[in-house]
């Protein structure tokens, strides 16, 4: 589909049909993108992956060495591990939708540079736009940044929706640790736990056909960004590290 016509898709999509295919053009259309120099190593475009309705989407850094190879989002130990954290509030990757800033790996999983993101962010907004989710959690220190516009780390703001404008429509945003970020520091799960609990009820009881219930945090849990002192509350995900995962996600 010619970029007009995927621009007209984007603009016209009302029902969950139009949506659908006018997320399967832009995944057709993106799939050739040459727009920055990660073209070039890339095996594949990872576009993204789920409910063309849902109401709650992901949106990580980058494709790693598994998600280039595969073509999906998360598909790595962090992605078990979101597959849990998701099980947990009573969802599945069905039910929402997940999707990366980059559709194209950087080499040896380095930061995106700028130049990427400006090129590639258009492909973004226009999910976006077709989706129309009511929260996007944005996973890790990266992503929350680029589409908060704001400078603060994940460590700060995580767990703390606000409101932001992005490619020209108001969301909420959720800002949340990244799963790769929480096997690498166990500290990190309980409170990555704590802040996916609180996605059921930031979804509102609005149009919740395909959200869990929501699930009460217990008494005791730390604090957002307190530190879990050792060996205590630290979760049992049974996760082996992958070194193909991203590091930088702090
Ligand atoms: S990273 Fe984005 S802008 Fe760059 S080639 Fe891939 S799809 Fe195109």
């Amino acid at each position: 589909m010619a970029a007009g016509a995927v621009a007209e898709a984007v603009a016209a999509a009302e029902t969950a049909a139009e949506r659908a295919s006018g997320l399967a053009a832009l995944a057709d259309a993106t799939s050739s993108c040459t727009l920055c120099a990660l073209a070039e190593g890339r095996t594949q475009v990872v576009f993204g992956t789920g409910d063309p309705n849902a109401k709650l989407m992901f949106v990580g850094e980058a494709p790693g060495f598994h998600e280039d190879k595969q073509g999906y989002p998360f598909v790595g130990q962090a992605g078990k591990l979101l597959d849990e954290l998701l099980a947990g509030i009573e969802l599945t990757r069905d039910d929402v939708y997940i999707a990366n800033v980059l559709k194209c790996r950087p080499p040896g999983n380095r930061d995106p540079q700028q130049v990427e993101i400006e090129a590639c962010e258009q492909h973004l907004f226009k999910q976006v736009a077709l989706i129309e989710p009511r929260l996007i959690a944005t996973l890790g220190n990266f992503a929350t940044k680029l589409l908060s516009g704001r400078p603060d780390g994940i460590t700060k703001v995580h767990g703390e929706p606000r409101e932001s404008t992005l490619g020209g429509r108001t969301v909420t945003l959720y800002p949340l640790f990244h799963p790769a970020a929480a096997l690498y520091t166990p500290a990190m799960m309980k409170t990555l736990e704590a802040d996916f609990a609180r996605i059921p009820g930031l979804l509102g009881a609005e149009g919740t056909d395909k959200i869990g219930p929501a699930i009460e945090v217990a008494a005791g849990e730390p604090e957002a960004g307190e530190a879990i002192p050792a060996g205590v509350g630290v979760p049992s995900h049974d996760l082996a590290v992958d070194p193909d995962e991203q590091l930088d996600l702090f």
